[in-house]
């Protein structure tokens, strides 16, 4: 294509951008293929300052418990999951959940992420009896439990439906449904690294009903395989496409593939620029998602702050982890620190948010200020 032709149609999308208007998947593929990083961010932030004009940048205290690594969905990215017979299985004791939450609700934290491997054996009850306990205990921490995968197969070994899953869950406790499990929700990537699991129609349908059902759901995409440009556009266009139709989810974050020790899956590595591409074109075409979250965790905390100029208006979670929590307990203070410097560095002003948004934090709102720029 012609410098000429390109420079025209990238000014014709940014006329949309600026006046609102809905980006179409063919905008958002050639955004992808032909717009310079610079003019990704500046179009993203625009975005970003429509919907979130106030200098803030919101982070929450989170935890991670993954209740099981057994799993008989054997994806091909994943070094978690063991098989059933495998000497280094585990289900997590329920003193060990205790304890992990204890420590999260000792440094203030709001909101557990419950996650796991896809174990054959325990049944939509054993998670029910799980949300009753910790719901009876903690009643103060958001139960964000369950990705869809799980749902789905919950369903699968009960044997009835997924309505069925998320109501017996929700009554136990769960609050909301975390967005794992999504990949790419193309099924011919799927077939390639993760075909055991549920399909992209499944995936959605999940989320249609727990969002019918009343309860938040957050999104995800996790990019840098074996997966193309079109094939994440499609991906963030099938969730948009949801979110018209429910307006379930509160954001979206994604994240690269990132080889590590014990993954089938051999992807060459994807570089940060490709990260602020694919982040800044899911805010311009998730327009309806409210929030668009960094992950620091697989990005690191520069990309993370970085991202910020690309869309994102969330740092996601200061997540304690039971391998980084020094023992004297002060790590996640350290990295409550560390993300309220990069976020400041950025030149925003953190706040602590809860699952839905609002500010939880002593120091209060902050207000808009004219002299928010770049
Ligand atoms: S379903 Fe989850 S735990 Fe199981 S192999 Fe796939 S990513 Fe890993």
């Amino acid at each position: 294509m012609r410098t000429v032709d390109v420079e025209k149609r990238l000014s014709t999308i940014a006329d949309k951008v600026f006046c609102a208007s809905p980006l179409t998947a063919d905008d958002g593929l050639f955004l992808h293929q032909h717009a310079d990083l610079p003019t990704l961010g500046m179009l993203a932030d625009h975005v970003r300052r429509r919907l979130h004009p106030e200098p803030v940048v919101t982070y929450i205290v989170d935890r991670n418990i993954n209740p099981t690594n057994v799993c008989v969905t054997d994806c091909s990215f994943c070094a978690f999951y063991r098989r059933p017979t495998d000497p280094e299985t585990y289900v997590l004791p329920r003193e060990t959940i205790y304890r992990k939450l204890d420590e999260l609700s000792a440094c203030g934290g709001s909101l557990v992420l419950m996650q796991g491997g896809h174990h054959p054996h325990l049944k939509t009850e054993w998670y029910a009896e799980l949300l009753r306990d910790l719901r009876a205990r903690y009643p103060h921490l958001h139960l964000h439990a369950m990705s869809p995968p799980e749902i789905h197969h919950l369903s699968l070994i009960d044997k009835c439906s997924v309505d069925d899953v998320i109501a017996r869950l929700k009554a136990a406790g769960m609050d909301s449904i975390p967005g794992g499990g999504a990949e790419i929700l193309v099924d011919r990537v799927r077939a390639v690294i993760a075909p055991k699991k549920c399909s992209s129609d499944e995936w959605l349908d999940v989320m249609r009903r727990a969002h019918a059902q009343g309860l938040k759901t957050t999104a995800t995409m996790m990019f840098g395989h074996v997966e193309t440009p079109a094939d994440r556009i499609e991906h963030l266009i099938r969730i948009r496409d949801l979110q018209r139709e429910t307006g379930g989810f509160t954001a979206f974050a994604c994240w690269n593939y990132q080889n590590t020790q014990g993954t089938v899956l051999d992807a060459e590595k994807s570089t940060p620029a490709t990260y602020f591409r694919v982040v800044a074109i899911a805010r311009l075409l998730l327009d309806e998602v409210p929030n668009i979250q960094a992950s620091y965790v697989t990005q690191g905390a520069k990309a993370a702050q970085l991202s910020l100029r690309f869309g994102v208006n969330d740092f996601g979670g200061g997540m304690m982890e039971e391998n980084v929590v020094s023992a004297a307990g002060t790590y996640e203070l350290v990295q409550l620190d560390e993300i309220e410097r990069q976020i400041r560095a950025a030149g925003f002003e953190p706040r602590r948010r809860n699952f839905y948004y609002e500010i939880v934090d002593a120091r209060g709102p902050v207000g808009a200020r004219a002299e928010h720029v770049a």
